[in-house]
């Protein structure tokens, strides 16, 4: 339903949001976090007859991925070609095993109650 300026409230199956096409958000922040509009962004923007693949950000785009991984990923060398430095040796952490056995998991609350009451 249309309120205005951009701004339609949506009756979802249990619940109602509020969509403002104009900032791109919903009240169930989907739109918010992915920039992806939801399924009751794009019913309003289907009552506006507004394509929903162009509300879309950029950084979605297909030459956006081509541009991220446009440049190449360069490769180790030999471990022997490694410049050796004056730093301290890298030790993998030592761990201590605790004494005895390890404590068992509660159970919880409620069976604990009940067992009390049944020895009363
Ligand atoms: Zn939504």
């Amino acid at each position: 339903m249309p309120a205005g300026q951009g701004i339609f409230q949506v009756q979802s199956k249990e619940n109602t949001y509020i969509v403002d096409i104009v900032n791109k958000q919903c009240e169930c922040r989907r739109w918010d976090l992915t920039g992806i509009p939801c399924s009751h962004a794009i019913s309003c923007l289907r009552h506006e007859r507004i394509p929903p693949e162009t509300v879309i950000p950029a950084y979605y785009s297909v030459e956006a991925f081509a541009t991220a991984y446009a440049n190449n990923i360069w490769p180790c060398k030999d471990m022997a070609d490694w410049e050796k430095t004056d730093g301290p040796p890298v030790a993998p952490v030592v761990y201590e095993k605790r004494i005895g056995r390890p404590p068992k998991a509660r159970k919880n609350k409620h069976m604990r109650f009940k067992k009390e009451m049944d020895l009363s």
